[in-house]
């Protein structure tokens, strides 16, 4: 098995000392291993991403010393992939459609009788205002899809576990066995309004298909990662062992966001640091 592994940024504005990092680590653990770093462009929301923002990215991460084989994977030419995972879930009876915006969800899940809302990984718990009875039949529908989870889990020969060989936000590490998901996940969306497939699906499907042996992310993702766990379980692909690495924060704890252009490599670059100096301050 050779050492396969990732940096997935969206292009939906400048790369920031957060998303070095990550490439940063990455790239460093696929040198050390004598393995592969892909860059992957994750533009499944056409709407936000920009061509700019992604020649922008990719400069800043050669700039950094990075490279990576071309042509690179990007998600907005694998529609149909992503159509057919969800083909395999629909038929096997786990998805059913929902037209709920995330307004509506909020109101459902705000109701009075329902106590306060839960937080799972995508935000507020879905209540299940859409989930059927009895799943639904027919072609697959072009339509907002959500996975029943308690339906998949129940499809599973066995238990979910992967490998954690960072940490996540709680310290968790080793062997994680993802537990009482249908309250602490809920139904995650698969197929979302317009952009035909939702991150979860289309992250599995591209680790699958690009031989990912190894995914490197922040923290921030930790909770997702038994979302892809399960889907990868599903559809019969392997899962990728984890390492989620902890986060670059500003000076008052907060974690950068794309918007924070005080901390874009290009901000940097512009006042002539270097890229050991920008390994420097993320401390590596
Ligand atoms: N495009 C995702 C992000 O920037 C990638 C997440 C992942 O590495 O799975 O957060």
């Amino acid at each position: 098995m050779i050492f396969t592994t990732r940096f997935a940024p969206s292009p939906t504005g400048p790369l920031h000392l957060g998303h070095a990092y990550s490439a940063l680590v990455a790239h460093d653990m696929a040198r050390a291993a004598g393995g592969t770093f892909h860059l992957r462009i994750d533009d499944l929301d056409q709407a936000r991403s920009r061509p700019d923002w992604e020649a922008q990215i990719r400069d800043d991460l050669h700039w950094l010393g990075l490279s990576w084989p071309e042509p690179v994977m990007r998600q907005s030419e694998r529609l149909p992939r992503y159509r057919a995972a969800l083909e395999v879930l629909w038929q096997r009876g786990l998805l059913y459609p929902c037209g709920c915006s995330r307004a509506d969800i909020r109101a459902a899940a705000a109701a009075p009788q329902e106590g306060a809302p839960l937080h799972g990984p995508d935000g507020v718990i879905y209540p299940g205002t859409c989930r059927p009875v009895t799943p639904p039949t027919g072609p697959l529908p072009d339509v907002p899809l959500r996975l029943d989870m308690a339906r998949a889990l129940a499809a599973l020969a066995a238990p979910l576990s992967f490998r954690e060989t960072g940490a996540g936000p709680a310290g968790e590490t080793g062997t994680i066995v993802p537990r009482d998901m249908v309250a602490r996940v809920g139904d995650v969306a698969l197929a979302r309004p317009a952009l035909g497939a939702s991150y979860h699906l289309a992250v599995v499907c591209d680790d699958a298909d690009q031989g990912v042996t190894h995914v490197v992310r922040g923290q921030d993702l930790f909770e997702a990662t038994q979302i892809h766990v399960l889907l990868q379980r599903l559809l019969g692909m392997e899962t990728p062992v984890y390492h989620h690495h902890g986060l670059i924060r500003d000076e008052t704890g907060k974690r950068l966001a794309k918007r924070d252009d005080a901390r874009a490599i290009a901000t940097y670059r512009a006042a002539g640091q270097s890229p050991a100096d920008l390994r420097g301050l993320v401390g590596l």
